[in-house]
């Protein structure tokens, strides 16, 4: 009910923004949320029975949406502008302030909802700002945010290599140590499942259709309901599952790679990861692409962040593949589909995705380390020359300001219907 509320008002919110801004208005969060309050309870009375943040907060997420569209447009990222919520199809969620909650040990209390036990305790000490109550399938969870000192939050790092990473098209990703690391295995056997449940709900659908009279194929007309079974709905309940166990899979490899790599490395070589997303994302291995390349990015960068790790991204004119990270020898010719290369100045056999790894480990070692470079590594003069000049690095320097808050969220599986 909390996040029919929420998602209610998103879509109130997000109508009338759309409506002020076409009329060449320039409409705030703030000024949205008072027109709001000032007719909810006349226009919308079942409103006074739902705590006031499931309604309060979308606002201020409305806001960062148009933000977070606005920058991307700038940064010629790919931008999507807010959407409405559509019940059925969309995170059901809700926000909670910190004074209508309490957190005891492993018990927590909402609003309305009472007492709900979580599967752990808290385990981070620090003042509790908010807290999100969210649903995958049928597993709901809170998130609880928690200020803490930053010194509390960094992690301790174990390996102090440097390492070059080319996000891969057949295996999720490939090391300048080497090694391919590729999906899961568990994966496959639940897509196998995943696919047979699926073909299970669309038979279900279809004999919905020939029940109110529509040919099997045909298209269903605008505007119709069909008719739900309590089979479908158990049907599309298991599907349900199946989704979130394999994002759970997915994700789950994402943040062990993303943990591994920051752990491990003192400097890591990356290419430039909206620019390679955009190019080939249809063809990135399963794992990594469905979490999302946004996702492996956000991730690998706030944990460079604890572990103090220096990221070292190539732009998009680095030419990770096509040169010999033996020679610097640029090889124009080398396709996509070329998995593997011997280099007509050299002779050396490359591996494609490995070639990649090494030559962005060098980009790293030389931008992040250059101290040790010089003994290691060839100049760095030959590389520009050899690709026209335009190798442009980016370092993003982990720089940790001391007694700084920082935002924690911490996830917990809360409780199963
Ligand atoms: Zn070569």
């Amino acid at each position: 009910m909390a996040s029919g509320t929420a998602r209610f008002t998103w879509n109130w919110a997000l109508a009338e923004w759309n409506r002020q801004f076409d009329a060449g208005q320039k409409p705030t969060a703030a000024t949205l949320k008072k027109e709001f309050n000032a007719i909810k309870y006349k226009e919308y009375p079942w409103l006074t029975d739902i705590h006031r943040d499931a309604h309060a907060e979308p606002f201020t997420n409305l806001a960062k949406a148009w933000v977070k569209f606005f920058r991307d447009l700038r940064e010629g990222a790919p931008a999507h502008a807010p959407v409405f919520k559509k019940k059925g199809k969309c995170r059901d969620s809700f926000y909670v302030a910190n004074d209508k909650f309490k957190v005891n040990g492993t018990e927590i209390t909402l609003p309305i909802v009472g007492k709900v036990q979580m599967t752990e305790e808290l385990r981070f000490k620090g003042k509790i700002l908010g807290l999100t109550v969210s649903r995958s399938a049928n597993k709901w969870f809170a998130s609880i945010q928690v200020e803490m000192l930053e010194e509390q939050a960094l992690r301790k790092r174990t390996g102090h290599n440097t390492e070059g990473v080319d996000l891969g098209i057949t295996a999720a990703a490939a090391l300048s140590t080497g090694e391919k690391l590729i999906a899961p295995k568990p994966l496959k056997a639940v897509l196998r499942r995943l696919r047979i449940r699926a073909r299970g709900l669309s038979r279900k659908l279809e004999s919905a259709k020939v029940r109110i009279g529509i040919k099997p194929g045909q298209k269903i007309p605008k505007g119709t309901k069909l008719p739900v079974s309590n089979n479908r709905k158990k049907v599309a309940a298991v599907l349900a599952k199946t989704h979130y166990r394999i994002a759970c899979i997915r994700s789950g490899f994402t943040h062990k790679l993303t943990s591994c790599l920051c752990r491990e490395n003192q400097a890591l070589g990356l290419e430039d990861l909206n620019v390679k997303g955009m190019l080939k994302n249809h063809r990135l291995a399963r794992a990594i692409s469905d979490v999302g390349m946004g996702e492996f990015s956000r991730q690998v960068k706030y944990k460079a962040r604890l572990y103090g790790t220096k990221l070292v991204i190539a732009d998009r004119w680095f030419p990770s593949s096509k040169m010999c990270s033996i020679c610097n020898f640029v090889h124009s010719e080398l396709k996509l589909s070329d998995r593997t290369w011997s280099c007509p100045n050299c002779g050396t056999i490359h591996d494609r995705d490995i070639n990649a790894a090494n030559n962005l480990k060098r980009l790293a070692t030389e931008t992040a380390l250059p101290a040790a470079s010089n003994a290691v590594m060839r100049s760095t003069d030959a590389l520009q020359k050899v690709s026209g000049g335009k190798v442009t690095p980016v370092s993003y320097d982990p720089v940790c300001k001391k007694n700084q808050g920082r935002k924690k969220n911490v996830h917990f599986y809360a409780h199963s219907e």
